[in-house]
């Protein structure tokens, strides 16, 4: 549902339950994503993705990199390959691959934290929530800078990274882990994501989803991959988020 009215909100959360036939909640968990979420990173990302995989002589746009968000880099190296090659190099050549696109991010200017995301942040923490990182990426120079842009929020326990998964998104396992690590049930959790692979993931692990539309993907697109709700932007989810938590929360116990 796409966030048009106050009322949406409850809407929202009213259809979300009665799909699942869940009828509570009780938030513990908050599973975040962190590119295109967390941090304004995703024009950095397509701009690396589109240097390499030119310099490799295959056709591509800029933009098409921001409907592969979300995927592991080995996965959209794949993809790539396949389909202008039909066929997938081995690991060995996917890994130099991954590691050429992550040396070409870093040559990048650093992204800055999504505007709105470290009052979120803040909000979830100070609601008893424990953020979970649920990240496709394995890149250190971002995942490292989270304990200076959101302190003492992603503890080191609690992050599920490329590193972590065997499948990326759109597969269910990368926010299935973040329930098991944080010791949460679907129930107890909702997720916050920005691209439609992701929105996918975590809609198919049973969570709440609230997707938040920070770069060029339309919001039905968010809409159309399962969000439960869609926000136009990170500060309109800030602003919203205490009465979200508030109608999940009570829901049921009215
Ligand atoms: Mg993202």
């Amino acid at each position: 549902m796409i966030y048009t009215h106050p009322r949406d909100i409850q809407r929202s959360v009213d259809e979300f339950a009665h799909g699942h036939g869940y009828d509570r909640f009780d938030i513990h968990a908050a599973l975040c994503d962190m590119d295109g979420t967390l941090y304004d990173s995703m024009s950095r990302h397509a701009k690396a993705w589109y240097r390499l995989i030119t310099e490799l002589g295959i056709d591509c746009h800029e933009d098409e990199f921001y409907m592969y968000e979300g995927m592991t880099g080995a996965a959209t190296i794949r993809l790539l390959f396949e389909r202008a090659f039909g066929t997938v190099p081995s690991d060995e050549e996917t890994t130099a691959l991954y590691h050429r696109k992550t040396e070409y991010f870093t040559q990048l200017p650093a992204p800055s934290p999504m505007p709105g995301a470290q009052h979120l942040i803040q909000s979830i923490v100070s609601s008893g929530i424990r953020p979970v990182l649920v990240t496709g990426s394995g890149q250190s120079t971002l995942i490292n800078r989270l304990d200076n842009d959101f302190p003492g929020a992603f503890t080191p326990e609690l992050r599920v990274t490329s590193h972590n998964v065997t499948h990326g998104k759109p597969h269910p396992e990368p926010y299935l882990k973040a329930m098991q690590m944080a010791q949460t049930g679907p129930r107890e959790a909702f997720a916050l994501e920005n691209a439609p692979l992701g929105v996918e993931s975590a809609a198919r692990a049973g969570v709440f989803t609230i997707a938040v539309a920070t770069g060029p993907i339309p919001l039905a697109a968010l809409d159309e991959a399962g969000a439960s709700i869609v926000f136009s932007s990170m500060p309109e989810c800030d602003s919203l988020f205490p009465e979200l938590l508030q109608c999940l929360n009570h829901f049921g116990r009215i």
